[in-house]
């Protein structure tokens, strides 16, 4: 029987601290120990900062550096703590699952003790990260296959309480985009037992693509727009371009929103993120490639809606997702 998840040090300490999260060692592979990042203003909101979660979304690790970077001279009370790494597996295997395990740690929360690498890692940070914190930011994108803006997001929370408070910390990282999601495959998300323990869980998606500097920069003024919001740092809020006008937006997608490609092909992206488009006009174009007799096929708007994500221009299988659509946002 192996150790149990715990922290190299304490998080009372006044001050900035430095160690890891040690993740107990098990029958598929040994200790992990993944960095933390902790710093203790006393008094004030408890938020923890999280990056990393899916291993091929590396915009979150990277803001979560230049967080600990300022930090210590921009935090004037209350405790941040910083794992820019949940899972050093699939960050260092460029995947979104963890190859040992093939799980997603995503879906896997609240994890188990004596469970597979993944589900270890997910109880580590259940058991000792969470109940420090009232407050948590999951910094993922939406990787390289998709367009998507750079988004403050929640799901629907039965609370309506939580819902508006959860709503407002989203809307205050000002963003391009404010979404909340609804999707079917809930389960084991880190959002919901953060949630169920009634606190606010803001999963900023930081856009799709390659990592680029204009989108971190987005991304950065967000996170520390949020850290404002909070009272966690002086100073003015900074609301970066867009895409010229449109960004501030707060948005809603269902599972019904989600286009998915009517045959094999390559997917032509015909739109872009944030575009208003009608019922029927074209959101892309779908060239099966085994045979140039076979037509390609337009994807229209069922109904009028804006467009929230959208594929890259990818081969696709026939219904798997090629775009993303949404609506202002009448859940509240
Ligand atoms: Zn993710």
């Amino acid at each position: 029987m192996s150790e149990a998840p715990h922290l190299t040090f304490d998080l009372d300490s006044r001050g900035a601290s430095r160690g890891y999260l040690v993740v107990p060692g098990g029958i598929d592979r040994g200790e992990l120990s993944l960095p933390v990042f902790s710093l203790n203003e006393g008094e004030g909101p408890r938020l923890l900062v999280t990056g990393g979660n899916h291993g091929n979304e590396l915009e979150g690790p990277l803001i979560a550096r230049r967080l600990i970077d300022w930090l210590p001279e921009a935090q004037t009370c209350g405790r941040v703590i910083v794992l820019p790494v949940l899972n050093p597996l699939a960050v260092q295997a460029w995947s979104r699952n963890t190859p040992l395990d093939g799980l997603n740690l995503n879906r896997v929360f609240p994890g188990r003790a004596d469970g597979s690498v993944t589900e270890r890692i997910a109880d580590a940070v259940s058991r000792i990260l969470l109940p420090a914190a009232d407050t948590i930011f999951d910094l993922h994108s939406f990787g390289p296959t998709w367009n998507f803006p750079a988004a403050a997001t929640t799901h629907p929370i039965s609370d309506p309480d939580l819902m508006a408070r959860t709503v407002r910390m989203a809307e205050a990282f000002q963003l391009p985009l404010t979404l909340v999601w609804q999707h079917n495959e809930t389960a084991g998300m880190f959002d919901m037992v953060a949630q169920n323990q009634g606190k606010v869980f803001v999963c900023a998606e930081l856009g799709g693509g390659t990592v680029g500097a204009n989108s971190l920069a987005i991304y950065e003024a967000g996170v520390r727009n949020a850290l404002l919001a909070l009272g966690l740092v002086d100073g003015e809020p900074e609301y970066p371009t867009y895409r010229q006008q449109k960004s501030g937006k707060t948005l809603e997608t269902r599972p019904s929103d989600e286009l998915k490609s009517p045959a094999t092909g390559i997917f032509e992206p015909r739109c872009s993120v944030l575009d208003e488009v009608k019922r029927g006009d074209i959101i892309g174009v779908l060239h099966p490639m085994n045979s140039l007799t076979a037509e390609s096929i337009n994807i229209r708007a069922p109904e009028p809606a804006i467009v929230l994500g959208i594929g890259s221009g990818a081969h696709v299988e026939i219904n798997e997702g090629v775009a993303l659509l949404a609506r202002p946002l009448t859940i509240r």
